[in-house]
């Protein structure tokens, strides 16, 4: 769907650089997305007033994080903690905790049923199959999942339509979710660029996964994420040893 739009040039001679200086290009329209996204996000808690936002900390999700601290706005922020992320995310988790003005709760798997998945299947049980990494998935995503969205009337995702083909229809607002258990899924950035999303961040210097430094656009569990080179898709880096259409942990799964 969109392969990942950074100009040979801009990384001449090898040297590390920051996502900012590589992605950050807005849109003619930025101002405007800014305003739509910041209204909706309104529109939200009016509507709704029982909603949170899902945070994987990944680009889109700081960027829906700092504009609900920016604007004040009473929405909280979960995120699964699946005991298989990043050493650098759960630094950046650390971080969030202390400096978001809304709170930030984590949700954690069932300890007892982590450690029989991995006896029964193996630390590597991912790789094995769809269907196992699928049973993984739902033991450390899902389950926590459905913790957090209980008892809320909508939930705010950093989807993007550009991000993949599976999400290339993405709604602002969206009814038909199937991990959602009768709430709204709310998705404010659908019509976002990446460029968007960097220049947003770069313009307002909101703290964000190093990774993304290292050209990881789509950061999810250790195991499951790779860096992408240049000219491969967005979601190249997750699961990248399965197919495109079964690329979704579930957490974004169609009914
Ligand atoms: S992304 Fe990988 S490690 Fe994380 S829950 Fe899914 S299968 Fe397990």
């Amino acid at each position: 769907m969109s392969a990942l739009a950074v100009s040979v040039s801009s990384i001449d001679t090898g040297q590390a650089q920051k996502a900012t200086h590589l992605h950050a290009n807005p849109s003619v329209n930025f101002a405007d997305k800014v305003a739509e996204t910041l209204a909706l996000l309104h529109q939200t808690v009016t509507e709704f007033s029982l909603v949170t936002q899902a945070s994987s900390l990944g680009a889109e999700d700081v960027v829906i994080t700092h504009l609900i601290n920016h604007n004040a706005l009473n929405i909280p922020v979960f995120v699964l903690e699946t005991g298989a992320l990043h050493r650098e995310t759960l630094a950046l988790l650390e971080r969030t905790q202390a400096l978001s003005v809304a709170p930030v709760k984590v949700y954690r798997p069932a300890t007892d049923k982590v450690i029989a998945f991995v006896k029964t299947h193996g630390q590597d049980a991912m790789y094995k199959s769809i269907e196992l990494r699928k049973a993984c998935c739902q033991v450390r995503k899902l389950e926590p999942l459905a913790a957090a969205l209980q008892g809320q009337r909508a939930w705010v995702t950093g989807l993007r339509r550009e991000q993949s083909t599976n999400r290339a229809e993405v709604p602002l607002i969206d009814r038909t979710d199937e991990a959602s258990k009768g709430q709204i899924k709310l998705n404010p950035l659908a019509n976002w660029t990446w460029g968007d999303v960097w220049h947003y961040i770069s313009i307002n210097q909101v703290d964000y996964n190093p990774l993304h430094d290292q050209f990881f656009p789509s950061i999810g569990c250790a195991p499951c994420t790779r860096a992408i080179s240049l000219g491969e898709e967005f979601r190249a880096g997750r699961w990248w040893w399965e197919d495109e259409a079964t690329k979704e942990c579930g957490l974004h799964a169609k009914k």
